[in-house]
């Protein structure tokens, strides 16, 4: 097991991607950001997805997103996300 205490969890990266995408992050914590994707496929697919919906809207903001967007999301996350 890696040192996770240096690591973002796949909850954080939920919290974090509005600010990713947004370009909002602190240097220091994009890099964590990344460095998750660099070994976890599922928060890619979820990056990539947010990434996609926020092409879509221009702006992500939870009421922009359609409900049925947002219901794929989060099955997108509890496939992947167990226990
Ligand atoms: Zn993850």
């Amino acid at each position: 097991m890696p040192d996770m205490a240096e690591h973002v969890s796949c909850r954080e990266i939920v919290d974090l991607v509005t600010s990713y995408l947004e370009q909002e992050l602190p240097a220091a914590e994009a890099a964590l950001f990344e460095q998750h994707l660099n070994f976890c496929d599922g928060c890619v697919t979820y990056v990539d997805q947010m990434r996609t919906t926020v092409a879509a809207v221009g702006r992500l903001g939870e009421e922009d997103v359609p409900p049925e967007t947002q219901e794929r999301l989060r099955a997108a996350f509890r496939g992947w996300k167990r226990g």
